[in-house]
């Protein structure tokens, strides 16, 4: 057998339920892989915090439900070592979302997606790093330390979800979780080589998780293969109570089909898929995996999206807007860092000084950005119009997959996940509209609220560098089952996914 850090999370979790691995062999090695390749100067950087004692206590309680009364009745993530990006609350240690203001904070609960890896016998290792509030692209706006990419550590590894797909890709763990609210799962997924998957708004619960932008927001895997996302999916999906956005939808078993190859596949390619603004190995990725799926027997069929060049407008209002409300918590009275006031300072002194010292620059940015947007006087200009422009697109979507009114009725839509690949730290800091543009193709599955996953579809060369380079999918709402085997289809006739850095 391969070694432990080396298999899929399906192949894991197999292991462990056959005896072949325990529980505890599986979190010693996932915590020697994050001992030996994140710490440093040149390390990875995926981990804000590691749970070493507590996971091993896990692992060894794990191990000891198994012996009893075997894997099947543990869970199906039994004895997987996990990780979770730290805008995820968890009962134990620290949840930061990478903030200042948020540095000492402890959650007196654990939200429903964590509680789900848990309960199906997940042993969560450590929480990883993300852009201060999941806002950016590369992780640099974190406040609490850089993530390199794995491929290349001169390189950002995406975000904001950064530390979690850098996590995957360097085989630390075979399943974290991101959140995705306009690419923060498919673009660092693409940009470390992994499959990293939106579901539908609603599928997974945002319990416990902290809010960036509501409407937006949605958390997701990370994983090696898409069969591991299947898996990953059926445990973290499904409806609930404490989240009053949560679809009250069955979820069905993803991994029952997901080697069946969908037979006379329709796929959507939307024009700006081509984009000439695309790094020229993007290009060359999207065409070959096109004549991948030609090859599988599917159709591919040009579409028009005709809004979806106003995605990231709509975007940089919506997610400000709902992001400048959800922010207004952090007043240094209720949770978090509390700034130190002269006694003849007022409440207000106490409010802006606590948020002036506990936000970075890109989050106080949004705040301001989303406070103007939703203004008296600008409202109507700039946050209605944004939502106008968001339903247009999801209405360019709707009329994609279907076939009434002579749509194309395609089963799923591709583009690429991310214009290039991994960048360089610092070649977009001073250009915020280049660092906005890095989610070109992934906004407009979040407002749209759609499923949309990221597989690893080839690489691209630079300074003599080999980077992963991404392709996407989009499914209808609630169309997970398609999507994950129309992707599965791909990867099964491919070996982009089995390739992993040099470390
Ligand atoms: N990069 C985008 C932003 O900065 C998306 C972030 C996300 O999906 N959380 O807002």
């Amino acid at each position: 057998m391969s070694h432990i850090i080396e298999l899929t999370l399906t192949e894991l979790t197999r292991a462990i339920a056959s005896k072949e691995v325990s529980a505890l062999d599986a979190t010693q090695a996932a915590l020697d892989r994050i001992a030996g390749q994140d710490g440093g100067e040149t390390g990875v950087g995926a981990f804000l915090q590691v749970f070493t004692d507590k996971a091993l206590a896990d692992a060894r309680a794990i191990d000891d439900r198994i012996a009893s009364d075997g894997a099947e009745a543990v869970g199906p993530l039994a004895g997987a070592p996990v990780a979770l990006k730290d805008n995820m609350c968890l009962s134990y240690g620290k949840t930061t979302c990478a903030s200042r203001i948020l540095e000492e904070y402890e959650s007196p609960f654990t939200g429903t997606a964590a509680q789900r890896v848990l309960d199906a016998g997940g042993v969560v290792v450590g929480k990883t790093n993300l852009d201060e509030f999941a806002m950016g692209s590369s992780c640099e706006h974190s406040a609490l330390g850089a993530t390199r990419n794995p491929w290349d550590r001169s390189r950002v590894p995406g975000g904001s979800s950064g530390g979690s797909a850098a996590a995957v890709a360097a085989r630390m763990v075979p399943l974290a979780l991101g959140s995705d609210t306009g690419g923060s799962i498919r673009q660092p997924a693409a940009l470390c080589g992994v499959v990293g998957c939106k579901p539908t708004y609603g599928r997974v619960s945002r319990w416990g998780l902290v809010a960036f932008a509501s409407s937006l927001d949605q958390i997701g895997p990370f994983t090696t293969d898409v069969k591991s996302t299947a898996l990953a999916m059926n445990v973290i999906c499904g409806f609930d109570h404490l989240d009053s956005t949560s679809a009250d939808v069955e979820t069905p078993d993803f991994l029952v089909e997901i080697d069946t190859p969908i037979d006379g596949l329709r796929i959507g390619v939307p024009a700006q898929a081509r984009s000439d603004q695309n790094h020229p190995d993007v290009t060359k990725s999207f065409e070959a995996a096109i004549e991948q799926y030609k090859a599988l027997g599917a159709t591919i069929v040009d579409i028009e999206l005709p809004h979806l060049d106003y995605g990231i407008a709509a975007y940089y209002i919506v997610a400000p807007a709902e992001a400048s409300s959800n922010l207004a918590r952090y007043d240094g009275v209720r949770y978090g860092h509390r700034a130190e006031i002269e006694a003849d300072e007022d409440l207000v002194a106490l409010f802006s000084k606590t948020r002036a010292e506990g936000f970075g620059a890109e989050v106080q940015r949004r705040i301001m950005l989303g406070t103007f947007a939703l203004s008296s006087g600008y409202y109507d200009a700039y946050y209605n119009t944004a939502l106008k422009t968001r339903r247009k697109i999801k209405q360019d979507f709707d009329n994609a997959f279907s076939d009434a009114n002579g749509g194309p009725g395609v089963d799923v839509v591709m583009t690429p996940s991310s214009p290039e690949p991994a960048f360089k730290h610092g070649a977009k800091s001073d250009d915020l509209l280049a660092m906005y543009l890095a989610d070109i193709y992934t906004v407009t599955a979040n407002l749209a609220g759609i499923g949309g996953i990221s597989i690893p579809g080839g690489f691209a060369e630079e300074d003599g560098v080999s980077l992963p380079v991404g392709v996407q999918l989009f499914c209808p709402a609630f169309g997970e089952t398609t999507l994950l085997r129309a992707a599965r289809m791909y990867e099964s006739a491919t070996e982009w996914n089995r390739m992993a850095p040099a470390m």
